[in-house]
């Protein structure tokens, strides 16, 4: 829809804007109102080029596009009469829990190990664990390459999945070596468009899941989809979508709750949604109340920062891991509310943006 600075077009306005649509196979349709006139646009309007010529000619204020440029995440893309299953789960008809250290001490690795357990203990289904940490300070921890090593063995010990981030390509390789069953994208990388794609790409029929989290930075939620987007063209189209909080706008936490974005983001796309609600608020004590609201919220898993002596731990561990008992608390209330959901399932009406 193109919407013109004036009442309307000129005629030579008009015949401007028309010629540019017809190069990319699109038409015109004037719309006229009682004082205005707006024009729609007719055929495939995800031209990037199309749509940045036409917002800049001085006559138009603003073009608004129905059609989004995610084909393969939209909720009525084939993609999405695919379930996506792990560990015997499938996402969307049980609670997904991700659950575990923020960073894997390799100094003191028996607490993830102890941590590893005792999560599964609790009722997680995959365990998580930094290996590389994106931090702010160059100064801070950036993990080590050989934590890895406890993460497989996590895996083989506890028999359920486990997860790390990865922020590039030779942490991708040694990842995927390692057995990783979930590789988490994490928020400072969900904007690093090459890295998606090769994440796509090195994973394409591995069955391994791709955790993407929500930037911090990122507005619009079809920015987020896109991000997805780019891994599921790159060849994987098991992607989880992550709220983790965006830049605070109030004070007290640590980033401003988004799990309220759930039902929007299943309006759109068929991706199962996985909050965190550890780094989206940021200290223990909020983390059980920002899970729960995340499931009410109609989330199909959480991923939660855990560790057996948070005070012993590194990285996030010490101000935002809750214990394995609060946990097991966390996961038995979260299946009650997560059992209610089917109250509201077809509730929301589905917006779709795929061509039928
Ligand atoms: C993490 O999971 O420990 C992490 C760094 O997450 P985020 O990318 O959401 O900050
Ligand atoms: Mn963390």
């Amino acid at each position: 829809m193109i919407l013109p600075k004036a009442d309307k077009f000129t005629d030579e306005q008009y015949n401007e804007v028309l010629a540019i649509l017809t190069e990319f196979g699109c038409s015109l349709t004037p719309i006229p109102g009682t004082t205005r006139t707006i024009y729609a646009i007719r055929g495939d309007e995800r031209h990037e080029l199309m749509i940045n010529r036409l917002e800049g000619l001085p006559y138009v204020w603003k073009v608004d596009t129905i059609q989004s440029q995610y084909k393969l995440m939209d909720i009525k893309s084939e993609l999405g009469k695919r379930p996506i299953s792990i560990a015997g789960k499938i996402l969307g008809n049980d609670l997904f829990v991700i659950a575990g250290q923020c960073t894997i001490d390799p100094k003191n690795p028996e607490y993830f190990m102890e941590t590893a357990h005792a999560v599964k203990e609790a009722g997680a289904d995959a365990i998580r664990g930094g290996v590389w940490k994106p931090r702010t300070s160059p100064h801070s921890y950036q993990g080590d390459s050989k934590a890895v090593e406890f993460l497989a063995r996590a895996a083989k010990e506890t028999g359920i999945p486990v997860c790390t981030e990865v922020m590039d390509e030779s942490q991708l390789r040694i990842a995927i070596d390692a057995g990783s069953d979930l590789i988490q994208v994490g928020a400072r990388n969900a904007l690093n468009y090459a890295l998606l794609k090769k994440i796509g790409e090195l994973t394409a029929g591995k069955n391994i899941l791709i955790l993407l989290k929500r930037s911090m930075h990122m507005g619009p939620i079809d920015e987020f989809i896109c991000a997805a987007e780019y891994i599921v063209a790159g060849g994987n189209p098991n992607v989880l979508l992550c709220p983790r909080g965006t830049v605070p706008t109030i004070d007290g936490y640590r980033n401003q709750p988004d799990e309220s974005i759930t039902p929007l983001l299943k309006q759109k796309t068929w991706a199962p949604v996985v909050v965190d609600p550890s780094h989206s608020v940021g200290k223990s004590i909020y983390v059980p109340h920002a899970a729960l609201a995340a499931i009410a919220y109609g989330a199909d898993g959480l991923c939660i920062e855990t560790h057996v002596s948070p005070k012993n731990g590194i990285g996030d561990d010490p101000k935002q891991s809750i214990t394995p008992d609060v946990l097991s608390e966390v996961i038995k209330d979260a299946k009650a509310i997560y059992d209610m959901k089917t109250k509201y399932q077809g509730y929301l009406p589905k917006f779709s943006t795929a061509a039928t």
